[in-house]
């Protein structure tokens, strides 16, 4: 093998690896695996080695390997294989699967540095023999002069000492005197050890019941299939379908009990819920040191901090949300993914994996089990489980025998006719509410839709205040008093009077959490209420706060979106009351019926977790839907059958693969050019496996500023549908179609 010559993964969005020449000097110090300095056009970045050897393109002169950071091979040969499989899997470049990969970021600042060149120091000297400066004179003499007293200055710090600092310098290097030399340098290291005070204060004893409990039978029983899955050494994939309260946590925390003293590593991954820090207090109460957190509330060099302590072995078991799957242990038995079903495991930007389906993949590659939990189970799981390919465990009651809650339906129709008003909050609920606080009880208020109106409507020409950089109606919330994009997070004052044809008569339309807090307030005046959405938990902590509250009885009913609905488990809660789940039924997507069914079965799963039974008030306009229907008997059986009958007649998941080819440009013109550019690909392409339809505008036709054209790929071939991704990627490269503009979602949860 040529080991003269490495590859190295650079992040930058191209799907190859680069071949870099290793110098006499570094020859034999590169770890596969490790990171390293490389020239890549002007600049310097930090890049992976993903092997040695290899062979460079024809006719390219390769540049020389800079430095080696790493003298031991920073990610595990099967890390490295995982990082290839995304690349692949995913169609994203290999680089950014690295940047997602290695939270390391804080370890390297870049660094920018000014010099002065040999032109520039003929310049100066000039400027020192002419006498009588113009200002503009001044100032480059001025600026040059710095140098003479050393070789190389930050370009931010020289921006600050030049007199009109930043068009200074961009004339000096405009003029050939001084130039920009881009590198990245590590950070001095400053002592960043793992400090567990910072998580102390927030986990409350109420988390922390974590003491281990005597299993139920059904416990008993799933862990025991569990237990000899992992005796057998092999891969393996076991669905635990346990409905809500069946107590699966307790069943995570034996099963990692047992591969801990089987001297593995362990991986549990929990959704992103605002509530990670505590799910995984439990965990470090039980487990101590040897738990190490990463979940997206940590700061970078906490974040580090964490990764290093799994890197050394010091932490062998890694509990946190999607990129927890990345964590670097080595001797893996066991990977957990709570609520497997949610869709926060799917990463939104490139690349775009998901998390579970990684998990599985990596258990795979290293002979561990898996173990995917879940009340409600995507519906590709529950296929796979039925074909055979995954283990299935069912716990179908409640712990201490606790009943499912009964879920009612509130027909809004009905209840239209009768008070000849849309109420927000119906007699029924009104009623419940009243009932269950007068009990004792606590309330729970689902909305799903966060601010208090919809959007700002004018009565007069019909017009709604619309979102400058997306084709979205601005939302209004009333705390603030200002119109917000829920896309892009744009905001503005609310307008007098319509912009387009000034009449006064604006009025606000639906409502979101903000006005149900209100109206819930105004029905239950004595009330303790409060409100959990994206909102209310912006700070840090702040959510795991409300709920701290809530769970300690200092608050009667608490209003919320989703962040309401999963995974807790409050004792004291009664009824749970559903303002509405009709918008999200309306989404223009094929998942809309299996997500109405999951929130509905998992905020029913909320009520009646204690000594006293709960109940479930859903209003809906539409209560005949399946989803809806099946939701409120949480029948999983029969909602999946007739899912799955739509499913396979309209080819989508899990009959057929799927991806999302979207398009965007700052003009819309650009965007349509290489939207028909590629539209021309697919069409010569000629791969018949694969159905492509559009391209046609996205259902958000503009977003964050850019014009968005979208094609939908559909093939029961998966490796077709990955083998027309790559040629597309290759295209894209020869047509040089500006990078950022094409983007593939592999398996996409949204088709907005
Ligand atoms: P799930 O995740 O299945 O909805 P949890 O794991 O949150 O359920 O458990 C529900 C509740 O039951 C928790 O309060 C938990 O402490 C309790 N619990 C779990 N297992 C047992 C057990 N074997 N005996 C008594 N209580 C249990
Ligand atoms: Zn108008
Ligand atoms: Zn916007």
């Amino acid at each position: 093998m040529n080991r003269q010559t490495c590859e190295v993964a650079v992040p930058v969005p191209l799907h190859d690896t680069f071949t870099y020449r290793i110098p006499a000097a570094l020859s034999g110090k590169v770890p596969v695996g490790g990171r390293v300095i490389v020239p890549f056009g002007a600049r310097k970045l930090i890049g992976v080695v993903t092997s040695l050897g290899g062979k460079p393109r024809p006719g390219i002169k390769l540049k020389d390997l800079a430095e080696v950071i790493d003298a031991e091979p920073l990610l595990p040969a099967s890390l490295l294989k995982l990082a290839g499989w995304i690349s692949e899997y995913y169609a994203a470049p290999i680089g950014e699967v690295f940047r997602s990969l290695l939270p390391l970021h804080n370890e390297f600042v870049r660094s920018e540095k000014v010099r002065l060149t040999e032109a520039g120091g003929k310049r100066l000297e000039e400027l020192e023999a002419q006498e009588g400066r113009t200002v503009q004179d001044k100032f480059d003499y001025e600026g040059l002069s710095l140098f003479r007293r050393r070789a190389e200055r930050t370009l931010s710090g020289l921006v600050k000492k030049v007199p009109n600092g930043g068009k200074t310098i961009s004339r000096l290097r405009r003029q050939g005197w001084v130039e920009v030399v881009r590198g990245v340098r590590r950070r001095k290291s400053r002592d960043k050890s793992h400090n567990k005070e910072a998580e102390a204060p927030a986990l409350g004893s109420e988390w922390l019941s974590s003491g281990p409990l005597t299993p139920t039978a059904e416990q008993a029983a799933a862990l025991q299939e569990i237990s000899q899955v992992f005796d057998s050494g092999k891969f393996s994939t076991i669905l635990l379908h346990g409905v809500t309260g069946s107590g699966k946590t307790e069943v995570y925390s034996r099963a990692i009990e047992q591969c801990m003293a089987a001297g593995k590593t362990s991986l549990l991954l929990v959704p992103e819920i605002g509530l990670t820090p505590a799910v995984a207090g439990r965990f470090v109460a039980r487990f101590g040191e040897r738990v190490a957190v990463l979940h997206s509330g940590l700061t970078p060099p906490e974040r580090s901090a964490e990764w290093w302590r799994l890197r050394r072995g010091e932490a062998r078991i890694a509990v946190g949300t999607r990129s927890a799957v990345f964590a670097p242990v080595e001797n893996l038995g066991l990977v957990i993914v709570d609520e497997e079903q949610d869709s926060s495991y799917k990463q939104g930007e490139t690349p775009r994996y998901h998390g579970r389906d990684t998990a599985v993949v990596r258990a795979k590659l290293e002979g561990a089990v898996v173990v995917l939990g879940s009340a409600t189970p995507s519906l590709e799981t529950t296929y796979q489980s039925r074909s055979g390919r995954y283990k299935c465990l069912v716990m179908e009651k409640r712990v201490a025998d606790r009943a499912l809650a009964p879920v009612k339906v509130i027909d809004m129709r009905a209840e239209f006719e009768q008070t000849g008003k849309n109420e927000l909050l119906s007699p029924p609920l009104v009623q419940g509410m009243q009932e269950a606080l007068a009990g004792g009880g606590q309330v729970l208020v689902l909305r799903n839709r966060r601010g208090y109106s919809n959007f700002v409507l004018c009565r007069r020409c019909g017009v709604a205040v619309p979102c400058i950089n997306c084709s979205i109606s601005l939302t209004y919330h009333r705390r603030r008093n200002q119109l917000v994009c829920h896309y892009c997070g744009y905001s503005r004052g609310v307008p007098k009077t319509c912009e387009k044809c000034e009449s006064k008569h604006l009025y606000f339309v639906g409502e979101g959490t903000e006005k149900v807090e209100e109206a819930v307030q105004a029905v239950l005046p004595g009330a303790r209420v409060a409100r959990l959405d994206r909102d209310t938990a912006a700070g840090k902590r702040q959510a795991e706060k409300i709920l701290r509250s809530f769970v300690r009885g200092e608050l009667d009913v608490l209003v919320g979106t989703q962040m309401i609905a999963k995974g807790h488990d409050f004792q004291g809660v009664t009824l749970v009351g559903v303002v509405s789940v009709d918008s999200l039924l309306g989404l223009p997507d094929f998942r809309a019926a299996e997500r109405t069914f999951q929130l509905l079965t998992q905020v029913a799963g909320r009520a009646g977790r204690g000594a006293l039974p709960g109940r479930v008030l859903v209003q809906s306009y539409h209560p005949d839907h399946y989803a809806v229907q099946f939701g409120a008997a949480q029948d999983y059986g029969g909602f999946y059958e007739k899912e799955m009958h739509f499913r396979r007649l309209m080819h989508y998941p899990p009959f057929a693969a799927l991806a999302n080819v979207v398009v965007r440009g700052r003009k819309v013109e650009d965007a349509i050019r290489y939207a028909k550019e590629l539209q021309n690909f697919f069409g010569a392409a000629g791969e018949s496996k694969v159905r492509v339809l559009g391209p046609a505008p996205a259902p958000i036709a503009r977003l964050k500023k850019d014009y968005r054209f979208h094609f939908l790929l559909k093939s029961p071939d998966r490796s077709a549908l990955q083998k027309l991704l790559r040629q597309m990627a290759e295209f894209g490269n020869k047509q040089k179609i500006p990078a950022g503009t094409v983007l593939a979602d592999v398996d996409p949860l949204s088709l907005l």
